[in-house]
């Protein structure tokens, strides 16, 4: 038996539930296309997620570039460096040109202050990333894109669920992406979905995922193929009838490493944030070295020795990648890369121990 901690695990409904969802699909045959499951698990997951509309798509980051692609975005995305690489590569996958803004050492999502100063005539967007399940500055970027009329797209992939407001975070700005990626809080094995309110985005994106089809002998759209099949969709509808319990059994955890972390110095949590409700999608924590007696590494390290894998999460920032490091457009953000040397993302997920979190925590103690 092995009994290493990985950062995650996936949620899976039993064996006996998916069997018994998918059994309709013998029936019918009907694989993909957006069948009864896909048409199902939409309308779920509108009510779910408390928005207007959603589309769905094989997973998050062709949801992502293809929502760009049909706002038919031209110049500059003002974002951040501090995510995962789909972010940045949806940008200039299409065509458009990513500027780094720093993010805030608070919640770690974009500094709202900082936008104003990298608007020039060609910024056409502002791309912010909900990090961690954290809500970004709505309301000084709503201001910022109403200002300058930017379009606003929200990298929701880690906030599923979110609340702000008493409103699911899917409703604010033009559009936000999520991602049901088995990593997530919520997955449909691989998948995502956009919400929006925008009519006119309704048949676009539903015609980029599908090859820009419009009827059976016209096409007016370059389109890709992005759709999420009857599989998919399945394991969508039997997780969301657990995602609820799933959350308060992250909600625990947290609270456990929390109360069992917030004494020890050099280790610094993030505050929870007024007006959300939270996932609790990750559990990160910011190794100062210079109280801690340790770095990052030097922890992470030691966590691994002892089986508990946790991971350097976002680590490094995206404008470091080799196929973005000398482009032009690279800037500095002195917040984001001091937080991507010194974040640390602990494991958390539904049935993870809490004999575990404490083991953990201990090991972080000593
Ligand atoms: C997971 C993730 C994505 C991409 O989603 P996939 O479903 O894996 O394609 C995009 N942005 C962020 C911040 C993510 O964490």
């Amino acid at each position: 038996m092995n009994n290493d901690i990985m950062v995650t695990k996936a949620i899976l409904p039993s064996l006996e539930e998916y069997v018994e969802e998918i059994k309709d699909i013998w029936d019918t045959h009907w694989l993909t296309n957006m069948g009864e499951k896909h048409i199902a698990l939409e309308k779920h997951l509108k009510k779910y997620l408390d928005v207007k509309k959603i589309s769905l798509f094989c997973n998050g980051h062709m949801a992502l570039e293809l929502l760009l692609q049909a706002l038919e975005l031209k110049g500059e995305v003002i974002t951040t460096p501090f995510t995962f690489a789909s972010t940045t590569h949806a940008i200039v996958r299409n065509g458009l040109t990513p500027i780094f803004c720093d993010i805030n050492d608070k919640d770690y999502t974009i500094d709202a202050d900082k936008i104003e100063e990298l608007i020039t005539e060609n910024t056409c967007a502002i791309l912010p990333v909900h990090v961690y399940g954290n809500v970004c500055n709505i309301e000084k970027i709503e201001q910022i894109a109403k200002k300058y009329k930017l379009k606003v797209i929200y990298d929701a992939a880690h906030a599923f669920g979110v609340k702000y407001r008493n409103k699911g975070i899917g409703n604010y700005g033009d559009a936000a992406m999520f991602s049901f990626h088995a990593t997530k809080v919520f997955n449909t094995i691989e998948g995502g979905g956009v919400s929006f309110t925008d009519e006119n985005l309704e048949k676009k994106l539903y015609q980029l995922k599908n090859f820009g089809i419009k009827n059976q002998e016209e096409i007016d759209g370059i389109g890709a193929n992005a759709k999420m099949n009857e599989f998919q969709a399945a394991m969508g509808i039997c997780n969301l009838r657990h995602i609820d319990e799933c959350i308060i059994k992250r909600k625990e955890l947290v609270g456990l490493y929390r109360d069992r972390l917030c004494n020890c110095i050099g280790i610094h949590l993030v505050e929870p944030q007024k007006d959300v409700v939270s996932n609790y999608a990750y559990m990160p924590i910011y190794v100062d070295e210079t109280k801690y007696g340790m770095n990052r590494d030097e922890l992470e390290k030691k966590l691994r020795i002892n089986g508990i894998y946790s991971r350097k999460y976002f680590y490094p920032l995206t404008s470091d990648f080799a196929c973005y490091k000398n482009n032009a457009y690279t800037s500095e953000t002195p917040v984001a890369r001091n937080i991507a040397g010194r974040i640390l993302t602990l494991p958390l997920y539904d049935t993870l121990d809490r004999e575990d979190v404490s083991r953990i925590c201990d090991i972080i103690n000593e």
